[in-house]
C-alpha cells in the first residue's frame, strides 16, 4: 500500500506570544495537491516549515512518505527530507543561468546527467529555449517556473509551495494556476500549496486544509468546503456569505424574509444562523415593499445587488446581467436555494441529519 506522503500527529509549535500550529492532524495522500488556506497569521507558513525541517516542533510528530522525520528524538535536517520548496520570491541564484539554477539541487549526480536532467525539467515547464538566460531576463511568471523545476528535478517525494504567485499580477497568476497544476499532476507530485486567496485554494487543490489560528478547522473536497462548511468561519472564510438569523419552527427555520422549509432536527424555538449566498436569493420589485435595492454593481455576466431587509441586515443577490433594477426600489426579497441552507448553532454547523 502506498504510504501517504504527509502524516503529521498531534503536530505543534508555539513561539513566546503565539501557539501557530496547534495539535495538527494532517494527511496528504501521494499524488494529491493539498491547499492549505487560511486567514494571515494562521500558521500556514510555520506549518510548512516544520514539514520542511525548518522549525521543530514543540510536540507530536511529522512523517513523510512512511518514514518519522520529527517526533520525540528523531530530528531530520532539511536537506536530508527530499521535500522541495518554492517560495513567492522565487530564491534562484541571481550568477547562475536557468539550467545551473536547476541542476543547483542534483549535485548528487555526475555533471552532465545533472544538466540532462535539468534540461528534460526544462522542457517540462515549457523554458527549454530559456536554458542559458539569467533569472534577470525573465518575467516573474517565467522565473516562477524556473523555481518549479528546481524543486521538481530532484523529484521530491513533497513539493511545498508557500504563495508562490503572490508576486504576479491577476492574470498572469490564472494562467500559472492552470499549468502549475498540469504539470504537479502530469508527473503525480505530492504538493502543499499555501495561499491565503480561497479562490486559488479551490482551483489548486484536490482538498483543501483551512486553517484559524493554528487549529485545523476542515478538511475537503473543494466542493464540500465551499457547500458544506463545518463551521460559520470556514462559511465565511470561503467567502461570498452572508449570515441570516433564524429561529427553528414547525417544517423548517422562519427568518425575517419568511420560513425556510428544510428538514431540522433541533428543538422548535432554538435560535440558528443560516448561510446564504447570493445564488440562493430571489427579489421582486414591490410597491410598498419592505426591503430596498440600496445598490447594483455591474459584473459582466452578472449584477450584483446588495439589498437591505426590513431589520437592516444586507443580503447580496446575484441576478442574470439582463435584469436591471434601480437603487431605491422596494422589493420582496425570498430565499430560493434549491438545496438545504447550512445552518448554525453557536458558530458550529448543525447537519440536516438527526443526531
Ligand atoms: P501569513 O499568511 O501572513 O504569511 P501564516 O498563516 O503563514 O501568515 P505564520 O507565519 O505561520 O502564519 O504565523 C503564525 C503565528 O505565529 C503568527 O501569530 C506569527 O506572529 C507567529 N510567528 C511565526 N513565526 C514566528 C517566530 N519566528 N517568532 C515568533 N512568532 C512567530
Amino acid at each position: 500500500m502506498t504510504q501517504p506522503a504527509v502524516h503529521t500527529i498531534n503536530l505543534t509549535r508555539q513561539f513566546e506570544v503565539d501557539i501557530a500550529v496547534y495539535n495538527l492532524d494532517l494527511m496528504v495522500e501521494a499524488g494529491e495537491i493539498m491547499a492549505l488556506v487560511g486567514p494571515s497569521g494562521c500558521g500556514k507558513t510555520t506549518t510548512l516549515r516544520l514539514l520542511a525541517g525548518f522549525e521543530r516542533p514543540d510536540a507530536g510528530e511529522v512523517h513523510l512518505a512512511g518514514r518519522l522525520v520529527a517526533g520525540g528524538r528523531t530530528f531530520v535536517p532539511p536537506e536530508k527530507r527530499g521535500v522541495g520548496m518554492v517560495f513567492q520570491d522565487y530564491a534562484l541564484f541571481p550568477h547562475l543561468t536557468v539550467e545551473e539554477n536547476v541542476a543547483f539541487g542534483l549535485q548528487g549526480r555526475p555533471r552532465r546527467k545533472a544538466l540532462d536532467d535539468a534540461r528534460s525539467m526544462l522542457s517540462l515547464v515549457d523554458l527549454a529555449g530559456m536554458a542559458a538566460r539569467y533569472p534577470h531576463e525573465l518575467s516573474g511568471g517565467q522565473r516562477q517556473r524556473v523555481a518549479l523545476a528546481r524543486a521538481l528535478a530532484p523529484r521530491p517525494i513533497l513539493v511545498l509551495m508557500d504563495e508562490p504567485f503572490s508576486n504576479l499580477d491577476a492574470d498572469l497568476r490564472a494562467v500559472m494556476r492552470e499549468e502549475v497544476r498540469v504539470i504537479l499532476k502530469g508527473i503525480k507530485a505530492s504538493a502543499i500549496f499555501v495561499t491565503h486567496d480561497q479562490e486559488e485554494a479551490l482551483y489548486m487543490g484536490d482538498r483543501l486544509a483551512v486553517l484559524n489560528r493554528g487549529r485545523l478547522e476542515q478538511v475537503g473536497t473543494p466542493e464540500d468546503v465551499f457547500q458544506r462548511p463545518r463551521s460559520r468561519f470556514v462559511a465565511e472564510f470561503m467567502g461570498g456569505t452572508d449570515f441570516l438569523p433564524g429561529v427553528v419552527a414547525a417544517g423548517g427555520i422562519m427568518t425575517e424574509i419568511g420560513l425556510v422549509a428544510q428538514p431540522v432536527f433541533l428543538p422548535a424555538g432554538t435560535a440558528v444562523e443560516l448561510a446564504v449566498r447570493s445564488d440562493d436569493i430571489a427579489f421582486t420589485p414591490q410597491a410598498g415593499g419592505e426591503s430596498l435595492v440600496l445598490a447594483r454593481h455591474f459584473r459582466g455576466a452578472a449584477n450584483a445587488y446588495r439589498l437591505r431587509l426590513p431589520s437592516g441586515r444586507l443580503l447580496h443577490a446575484l441576478e442574470s446581467h439582463q435584469r436591471m433594477i434601480r437603487p431605491g426600489t422596494p422589493v420582496a426579497v425570498r430565499l430560493e436555494p434549491g438545496h438545504p441552507l447550512v445552518c448554525f448553532v453557536d458558530g458550529v454547523a448543525v447537519g440536516g441529519d438527526p443526531a
